[in-house]
């Protein structure tokens, strides 16, 4: 009986349950990935996605070679590409993780379920991280997440058996066709390899002061662990992951620093499952506010110049931009300059949330729908029950870049323009641009400060007529956190934390 392993945002063979299983059975198995037309044409998926998954795709069909097997990959439906295999082959299981993706995805999962149903074909999930499916009880979450965080890690399986007789591994591939082909030079590269480098690189050397270096883009770049793109694919296991920083921390040579450092990582671990657990207990987030009232707080299209815009990396704020730019290039910016995007889209922009939703979805490499969205939101204010986090672009530029290092990086038009005044070109006068370029960069495309006062009454005033402590209950009692209020502890003497990228509701 042939068991088709199918492939989604897990392409690894080590800690891979459900391929070992298959393994286990000692009957042939089918290693599957199904490029699905109708999933790249959705206005949150980008060539720099598939562009990763690429890399990933080759790098596993080297894994499953050496152990034995081989990858197929095909175009198509998924319920179609099952019935033609049941037709050629027969398939007499189907064995994968379980995803939390958008509602498209969640919908063919449940066409896969019914179609496996009809033809009395067994389906198997394995959960992959802690995120719960039908979760009953949030005061049960961290408990389940710890357990299977701490639950023991699946080598690859030994030896796999030859693809099932009639069936053809596939040589190479065609991309799929994407809505969003914009190229991304600077891409992270996939596959577990190069994943497994990276978290290597970062729990030997790079962690270090991780806490304290995470929110500049300059030092971001490093002291980040970059290991987003391959959690999001899947390529190394976010269990492995935990276990080896946890391992690393704990290890009797380890200094104090280091440790700090990897505690600080290891919580940013829990966050992933923290936020993703959020969209599966309520998929509609995609689409609108957490927070249902807060929805209509921005109503009638938005404004396409400013759009436009802000995702051109043109608002005539530098940082801003900078950001912007940098994230075409490279597919990745850190979570504050990721907040600072968004919240200025929210407040100085006036935008509702959706259209830079998508945008910046299609930007990241590392985009993760259950992380997204319900991240996006709570930049925004949609959450009704967290205090407003409006970001002041020239501040944030004077703290996070003070030399102006990053910005003469990404915006060419201001290279030669001294750190002091290099944060508000607008304020240069005629000569010093003569003097110092700076001519052709674009003027701010309004007052920030009177922009993010205006967007603050504004969400005060609306939040005071139409916000309902029922609805603000119903959100609490859905997301928030069961942790109770945060202890705060002494902060160590010298350094700043950098501890701004909250978790929801803590
Ligand atoms: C508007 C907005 C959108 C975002 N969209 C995404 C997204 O699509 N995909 C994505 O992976 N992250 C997203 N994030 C969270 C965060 O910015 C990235 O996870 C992080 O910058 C990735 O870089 P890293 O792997 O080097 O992070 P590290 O700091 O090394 O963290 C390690 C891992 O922890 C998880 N993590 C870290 N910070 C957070 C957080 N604040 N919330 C949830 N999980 C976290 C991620 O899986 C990350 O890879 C978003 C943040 C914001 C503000």
């Amino acid at each position: 009986m042939n068991t088709v392993v199918w492939f989604k945002r897990d392409l690894r063979t080590r800690d891979h349950a459900p391929l070992l299983a298959a393994a286990a059975l000692g009957e042939p198995v089918l290693p599957l990935f199904v490029v699905e037309p109708g999933y790249w044409q959705l206005p949150d998926t980008s060539a720099r996605h598939w562009a990763f998954i690429n890399d990933s795709l080759q790098d596993l069909r080297r894994q499953l070679r050496r152990l034995g097997s081989d990858l197929v990959v095909c175009h198509g439906e998924v319920t179609e590409i099952l019935a033609r295999l049941n037709q050629t082959v027969g398939i007499g299981r189907v064995f994968c993780h379980q995803e939390t993706g958008g509602a498209w995805t969640f919908k063919r999962d449940l066409s896969v379920i019914a179609w496996c149903e009809e033809q009395g074909i067994q389906l198997r999930e394995w959960q992959q991280f802690g995120v719960v499916r039908r979760l009953r009880d949030r005061d049960l979450w961290d408990n389940e997440w710890s357990h299977v965080m701490k639950a023991g890690i699946h080598d690859a399986p030994a030896q796999l058996p030859p693809l099932p007789e009639g069936i053809q591994a596939t040589a190479s591939w065609q991309p799929p066709i994407t809505a969003c082909t914009e190229a991304c030079p600077d891409r992270q590269a996939g596959g577990s390899a190069r994943g497994e480098k990276l978290l290597a690189s970062f729990l030997e050397r790079r962690c270090v002061g991780y806490q304290y270096n995470i929110s500049s883009p300059v030092t971001a770049v490093r002291a980040c662990s970059r290991l987003s793109p391959h959690i999001a694919y899947g390529t190394v296991s976010l269990r492995q992951i935990y276990q080896e920083a946890k391992a690393a921390g704990n290890h009797r040579n380890t200094l104090p620093r280091k440790q700090r450092s990897l505690t600080s990582f290891r919580s940013r671990l829990h966050w992933h499952c923290h936020f993703i657990q959020k969209l599966e207990d309520e998929p509609e987030l995609e689409f609108r506010a957490m927070h249902r009232e807060l929805e209509n707080l921005k109503n009638g299209p938005n404004d396409t110049e400013r759009l436009q815009r802000w995702q051109e990396g043109q608002t005539g704020w530098p940082l801003v931009d900078a950001c912007m730019r940098a994230l075409h290039h490279t597919g990745w910016i850190n979570f504050r300059m990721r907040a600072m995007l968004m919240a200025v889209a929210s407040y100085q922009l006036w935008l509702h949330w959706r259209d830079p939703a998508l945008h910046l979805a299609r930007q990241f490499t590392d985009f993760e729908p259950g992380i997204h969205y319900p991240q996006v939101q709570m930049q925004s204010g949609l959450t009704g029950i967290n205090g407003l986090r409006i970001y002041n672009p020239v501040l944030q530029s004077q703290k996070l870049d003070p030399e102006g290092e990053f910005i003469r990086r990404w915006l060419p038009e201001l290279a030669g323009v001294p750190a002091k005044m290099i944060h508000t070109p607008w304020l240069m006068t005629p000569s010093q641009k003569q003097r110092y370029g700076g001519n052709t960069y674009i003027s701010p495309v309004c007052d920030h400060e009177q922009a993010a006062r205006a967007a603050r009454k504004a969400v005060g005033d609306f939040r005071k007529r139409h916000v309902s402590q029922t609805e603000t209950n119903r959100v609490l009692s859905c997301h928030g956190s069961r942790k109770g209020p945060v202890q705060k502890r002494p902060k160590p003497a010298g350094d700043e934390p950098q501890t701004d990228q909250l978790s929801l509701f803590d």
